[in-house]
């Protein structure tokens, strides 16, 4: 890392590849002599057109996006999209079914009530968000317009280390936190959408992948610019799109290719999280309440077991340029959120100070 950086632990916005942010800064003033910066050029110029297309393209190739899905580019972050995804999928149906594990998937279901009856199919609650309901448990209506969930619980730190099987009914996914941090079968689901801040780049953007069937059902009440159909035709250019994140999130996308794929990242992202849990599992210390198979990779939230130590571990990080591990209110604690830009070396040295601190309290 170069000088003055630090390992940010931050769950998003989030810690971005130091070589994007390099080679963001040399296009900086003037973009590929151009004579002018990306972000200050039109969005339907010949410029910007070539990085927007450069940029679905290497995201098809990243994530094997099947022909028959299409990739837009939208603004108004995840939260939008819980109200945008029953506006443009509910059609005639009057219902659709949502899985609870966690805080982000039980506001997607609380905003969608506004917009139809929707069903909750599966609640962790009664199982302190620290697991997921059995799938044979759950009560899916196969009427339903779609299913909603959230692979990964930012805040809980639980993930689906499957993908859920939900028969014909369109399954759409909150991604927003491990997107393309593994393989993924795009075909298994109806839309995946995903706010850029924690695994594509800065805030300001979110990316949203939709099968093409389930366009053209759109509430006509609902805005133009969430309008999956509307943006579709439009290339994401219905008005000015928040040109620069998307500059980033190309730039991003072009590392991973470089890196070796999602396959390369599966594999990283995996040793990175065994190295955490275990100093976490090994530690009288610490502890992480999770239920071993759905325990989040990229999220990993975790306890002191007296609490009265936490502001000490935080600001003794802190002072070690280790940044941004305070736990969300909702939970408390201490958490490290290591998304594909977290490189190795900054788990080791988490892992180190951990060791380090729960030694110099014996
Ligand atoms: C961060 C996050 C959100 C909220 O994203 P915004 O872009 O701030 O709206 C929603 N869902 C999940 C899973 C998240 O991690």
């Amino acid at each position: 890392m170069s000088a003055g950086r630090l390992y940010n632990f931050s769950a998003g916005p989030a810690t971005l590849p130091e070589t994007v942010l390099e080679k963001a800064r040399e296009s900086f003033l003037n973009f590929e002599n151009t004579g002018a910066s990306v972000m200050e050029v039109s969005h339907r110029g010949k410029v910007f057109s070539e990085v927007a297309e450069r940029t679905e393209a290497t995201l098809r190739e990243l994530m094997a996006v099947p022909d028959n899905y299409r990739v837009l580019f939208l603004p108004g972050g995840a939260t939008l999209q819980f109200s945008s995804v029953p506006n443009n999928l509910m059609g005639q149906q009057d219902s659709a079914d949502y899985i609870i594990t966690g805080h982000w998937s039980k506001k997607a279901f609380d905003l969608s009530q506004r917009y139809g009856q929707m069903r909750v199919a599966a609640d962790a609650e009664a199982l302190g968000y620290c697991d997921i309901p059995r799938a044979e448990e759950w009560v899916l209506n196969p009427g339903a317009a779609y299913v909603h969930y959230a692979p990964n619980e930012t805040i809980h730190g639980v993930e689906f280390h499957n993908t859920p099987e939900v028969g014909d009914v369109p399954l759409v996914a909150d991604m927003s936190s491990n997107i393309l941090s593994r393989p993924i079968d795009v075909s298994r689901f109806g839309v995946i959408y995903a706010g850029a801040q924690k695994n594509i780049g800065p805030s300001g953007i979110t990316l949203l992948l939709v099968r093409e069937d389930l366009l053209g059902h759109c509430r006509a009440t609902w805005p133009d610019v969430q309008n999956y159909a509307a943006q579709s035709a439009s290339g994401s250019m219905l008005n000015t799109p928040p040109t620069y994140p998307w500059y980033l999130a190309g730039l991003v996308f072009e590392w991973m290719r470089d890196q070796g794929g999602l396959a390369h990242f599966e594999v990283l992202n995996q040793r990175k999280a065994d190295k955490l849990y275990h100093a976490i599992d090994e530690s009288s210390l610490y502890s992480n309440a999770v239920a071993k198979h759905c325990r989040s990779r990229m999220n990993v939230p975790f306890v002191l077991a007296d609490d009265s130590l936490t502001a000490a571990f935080l600001a003794q990080a802190e002072q070690q340029g280790l940044l941004a591990l305070k736990g969300h209110k909702a939970v408390g604690g201490i958490r490290a959120s290591l998304y594909n830009a977290m490189p190795e070396e900054g788990v080791d040295a988490l892992v180190a100070f951990m060791r380090e601190f729960e030694r110099t309290q014996a």
